[in-house]
């Protein structure tokens, strides 16, 4: 039975709990109904086209609509759709699929541990610091520094690890043994002083946590290389150089959560190469399969995965869908086809300083402080006074009156408060990006109309 577009949204009204979502007020205004996608489209269901500025939530890398992808799951659906690897088994996806990882990855990570999702790779993470440091006889080095507004995940390790007020006021009381510093956000939080002293502050900050919790007792610091759901907040150039510095100075673990960063939205495979980093872990997911099905895990360095092999026994942690095989040959496609298609030294060489071009131009914009992007991630600061960089008036929901205004005029854009973010598929063309840049500038102009006019009220 075909439900019409008005029963499906009532039935959405009355059984359909939707995530990070306020279900009463959503349950008063509905949902759109999204029908189809293809290549940087999606369409809803009045037939609308949409261009998706956000790849899905992050993920989809390699676009909408490739059969490529259909059929390595359809494949697989008929071959051998699921069994476990707990028992001693195995089975070639997921084998494929670890060692084209450790082919991609940074030099000193050979192992993989699979999960369905970043906060599962995340929940992961925590135990493999914990274990790795039990293991090594310093049990006592238990501290996980964070930071505030970095993103990690839903579940109870992934919210304790991120930084996400609110999710701690709902959600506590957290895992014991993470704490956070301030995070590299320099327009929001540095302009006492220059981007390059900022970063250096940040730095800092994290070496006071360390000396302030006793050097011993620091395990990890775990942060996203740019920070993504908080505002795609790139810090500054002087910043990732300085922790990597502090880091090595007291013997603490590096995490880099690439579940945003990872396959592609910076132009090279993993933000940590962009920056230069040597992680001992990276969780990751999203752009794995380009969303296409569920999977995560993470890419263990040496140092720890060579601890647990040789002196851990039994890791007691894994998920049912761990190493999913129709997940991982679909996973495994994906980065074939990101791969032969050049997808991301294309976004290096070609779109991602175009990109960075046409968006700097909307930094001229009246309620625009500022538009930064890396590689295909970018964001625009909305403020009521572009002298002082003064924010909207906090009743005005300035980011959320522009999203709606950008899916009403036909482009995703998220709003993270009074930011608007951009991550789009790493396959669209200059064309499409003048396109969403076009749409952007409109919505800018009506969002600054519907503000004004709200404000005279
Ligand atoms: N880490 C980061 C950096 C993320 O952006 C996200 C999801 N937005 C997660 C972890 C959690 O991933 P998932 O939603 O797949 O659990």
């Amino acid at each position: 039975m075909r439900h019409s577009p008005a029963e499906l949204k009532r039935l959405d009204r009355d059984h359909y709990l939707h995530p990070f979502t306020d279900f009463k007020a959503l349950g008063e205004e509905g949902s759109r109904i999204i029908t189809h996608a293809e290549g940087v489209y999606i369409f809803d269901a009045d037939g609308k086209r949409i261009l998706d500025g956000m790849a899905g939530l992050w993920c989809v890398n390699i676009g909408y609509g490739r059969e490529e992808l259909v059929e390595a799951a359809t494949h697989q659906l008929r071959e051998l759709p699921f069994y476990n690897s707990f028992f001693k088994t195995t089975h070639a996806p997921v084998v494929k699929l670890a060692e084209k990882l450790c082919q991609l990855a940074p030099g000193n990570m050979n192992r993989v541990f699979f999960t369905g999702s970043g906060s599962e790779a995340n929940d992961t993470v925590l135990r493999m610091v914990r274990r790795y440091w039990a293991l090594k006889g310093k049990p006592e080095k238990k501290w996980i520094i964070g930071r505030e507004n970095g993103y990690h995940g839903s579940t109870v390790a992934g919210m304790s690890l991120g930084g996400m007020a609110l999710m701690h006021e709902q959600g506590g009381p957290c895992v014991p043994g993470i704490t956070h510093v301030r995070q590299p956000y320099w327009f929001g939080e540095g302009q006492h002083t220059s981007p390059e002293e900022f970063g250096r502050e940040c730095a800092q900050a994290i070496e006071d946590r360390i000396l302030e919790l006793g050097e011993d007792n620091v395990a990890a610091f775990i942060a996203e290389p740019v920070q993504g759901a908080g505002g795609a907040i790139i810090p500054p150039d002087s910043y990732w150089p300085a922790v990597k510095e502090v880091l090595a100075r007291y013997d603490i673990l590096l995490i880099a959560d690439e579940v945003i960063c990872g396959f592609g939205r910076l132009g090279e495979w993993f933000g940590s190469t962009y920056y230069g980093l040597t992680p001992d872990l990276m969780p990751i997911a999203k752009g794995l399969s380009s969303g296409y099905l569920p999977i995560g895990g993470v890419l263990v360095g040496d140092l720890v995965a060579e601890t647990l092999i040789e002196e851990g026994g039994e890791f007691f942690h894994g998920f049912t869908y761990s190493g999913h095989p129709t997940c991982a040959a679909v996973a495994l496609r994906n980065l074939e086809l990101l791969e032969e298609e050049g997808v991301v030294d294309n976004v290096r060489d070609n779109l991602a300083p175009y990109l960075a071009k046409r968006w700097a131009e909307l930094a001229e914009h009246p309620i625009v402080g500022e538009a930064r992007s890396v590689g295909l991630m970018g964001a625009l600061e909305l403020v009521a006074d572009k002298t002082t960089n003064a924010r909207f008036d906090k009743s005005l929901s300035a980011g959320n009156v522009c999203r709606d205004i950008c899916f009403d005029s036909g482009l995703v854009m998220r709003s993270v408060g009074d930011i608007m973010v951009l991550s789009p598929p790493l396959v669209i063309t200059r064309e499409q990006i003048d396109e969403l840049v076009d749409l952007a500038r409109r919505a800018l102009d009506e969002t600054a109309a519907r503000l004004a006019h709200a404000q005279q009220k």
